[in-house]
């Protein structure tokens, strides 16, 4: 039966609009907002779960856990502002065509996402509305330049960063984020509860991640604590687990509770201030963002990295077997490498690892255990609040040597030298392994050493040999190596 075609569009300035929120929890800068607010007397707010529509990479346990807490946070703002986030489950079209029904609304926004399977539902979605006379408006809120907007001179995508970066970052002196519009909110009969959707663990695991407050305040709270202290030491910092050198706003970004233009707005203020010894160096932040929007690039572009190497000579690589008891030291922090069981643990207790660590475990996991990087990658998918389908995969490739401008697979990281260097007090081991809590001096980075004091103690024997284990992996990048 053909969808009956809408009559209610003769004037769109009396009309209500759908706004379709998905990872973009926010109502400042929030381009669909605006745009629905600015065409129509009343928007409805909505949020639809959909998890089975994201194909592989539905939210993981930990995402799960910040998506529950961040959707009552955005219920809360606009219940300020009388109205609410109107909750839905099932098939997206199937809810976004019942709720036109409900509300008469003429129009559905919604800001763009760029993993395969969310474009082509969309496309799918905007294509079903155009013919049921509805219209369907999508903006950009994620990034500072969608991916089709950057290509080489060749017009190809960028593969390697340092141009993809020298080009975008001429682009980012004059952003100014929007502000949050005059709001008045339409209603759609009855909402889900939020406790419907089943989000958080059970059972509840997830104690540990007290610390983070999902939702927009809590990011402008984060952003206001880096731009007013953390982002003065941050080139230096950055790479030391045991401070906290960088924003965390890996997960505030990923669910879209602030945008990298309002950071980028924020920043600019902070270093225009005329105290000019006191202004910081904000270049090597803006990068790391950089870094995100490369990962995008790259996604978008090349939709089958999730799964498969960017580099197809990799494809002939030979993983070791799949080895159980391997991965799951790995996943609990009983390999026996204290740096990265710290990481581990920190991974599995709070929901985030810091970046430096982050690199030291997939490295471990990929060139000392030679397990596929997908099997990190996956783990980190259902452990991290801040998994990103563009950026986990671009880490992993990135590390494992598969990746689109990836580290050499020659360069394996070393976690006892990375522990000295980084963390040389062993102040973050101690902290995430308390086994290792009273470990004298040194020994903190390599206990095996003391092979009676390592005896004596709970934590465990190393897991493999650091040179026999890397040396086994050179031998096998040699023979992909031409
Ligand atoms: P900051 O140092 O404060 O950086 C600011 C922001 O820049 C981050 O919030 C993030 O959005 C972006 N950024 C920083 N470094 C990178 C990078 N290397 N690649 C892409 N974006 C970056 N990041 C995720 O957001 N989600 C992931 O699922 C993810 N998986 C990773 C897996 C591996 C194996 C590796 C090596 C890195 C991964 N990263 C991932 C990138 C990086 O580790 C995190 O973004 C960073 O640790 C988040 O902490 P922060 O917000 O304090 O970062």
């Amino acid at each position: 039966m053909p969808w009956p075609a809408h009559t209610a569009r003769h004037n769109p300035a009396m009309s209500t609009a759908i706004v379709w929120f998905r990872r973009d929890l926010r109502l400042a800068d929030q381009p669909a907002l605006t745009a629905a607010c600015a065409a129509h007397e009343r928007v409805l707010p909505l949020y639809i779960h959909a998890p089975e529509e994201e194909g592989a990479w539905a939210p993981g346990a930990a995402s799960r856990w910040w998506l529950h807490h961040s959707l009552a946070a955005l219920d809360g703002q606009l219940r300020e502002r009388h109205g609410h986030l109107h909750l839905a489950a099932g098939n997206s079209l199937a809810v976004l065509r019942q709720v036109i029904a409900d509300t008469g609304a003429v129009a559905v926004y919604w800001n763009r996402l760029y993993d395969p399977a969310t474009i082509a539902r969309d496309a799918d979605i905007k294509r079903a509305l155009g013919e049921q006379g509805v219209e369907a408006h999508s903006s950009n809120a994620a990034l500072w330049c969608e991916p089709w907007r950057i290509a080489t001179q060749q017009g190809e995508p960028y593969r390697v960063f340092t141009p993809y970066w020298r080009k975008l970052r001429q682009q980012l002196d004059d952003v100014v984020p929007l502000p949050v519009p005059p709001l008045r909110c339409a209603d759609a009969g009855a909402s889900l509860p939020l406790d419907a959707l089943g989000l958080p663990p059970v059972p509840d695991w997830a104690r540990g991640f007290a610390d983070w407050t999902p939702g927009e305040q809590g990011a402008d709270e984060m952003l206001e604590l880096f731009a007013d202290d953390a982002v003065h030491a941050y080139a230096t910092a950055r790479d030391v687990p045991a401070r906290h050198g960088t924003s965390r706003m890996s997960p505030h970004l990923h669910f879209g509770e602030l945008s990298p233009r309002q950071i980028a707005h924020r920043l600019h203020i902070e270093s225009s201030r005329t105290d000019t010894r006191r202004r910081p160096d904000i270049e090597p932040y803006l990068r790391e963002l950089g870094w995100r929007e490369f990962a995008h690039h790259l996604l978008y572009h090349f939709p089958k990295t999730p799964t498969d190497n960017f580099n197809g000579r990799f494809d002939r690589f030979h993983w070791a077997a799949r080895d159980e008891h391997a991965l799951t030291r790995w996943q609990r922090g009983m390999t026996g490498m204290p740096l990265v069981d710290a990481g581990m643990r920190e991974l599995w207790a709070t929901g985030w690892m810091h970046n430096r660590v982050r690199m030291v475990v997939a490295s471990f996991l990929t060139k000392n255990l030679r397990q596929h990087w997908l099997e990190g990658a996956r783990w980190f998918w259902d452990t991290l609040v801040d998994a990103d389908l563009a950026n986990n995969t671009m880490g992993w490739q990135w590390v494992a040597g598969s990746g689109a401008d990836a580290a050499p697979y020659f360069r394996v990281f070393n976690p006892v030298s990375q522990s000295q260097r980084f963390d040389p007090e062993g102040a973050y081991i101690r902290r995430w392994v308390p086994e290792l809590a009273d470990a004298p001096g040194k020994l903190v980075h390599a206990p095996w050493e003391n092979p009676a004091w390592l005896h004596a103690s709970a934590y465990p024997q190393p897991l493999v040999d650091l040179k026999t284990s890397r040396e086994d992996a050179l031998a096998a990048y040699g023979a992909i190596r031409g």
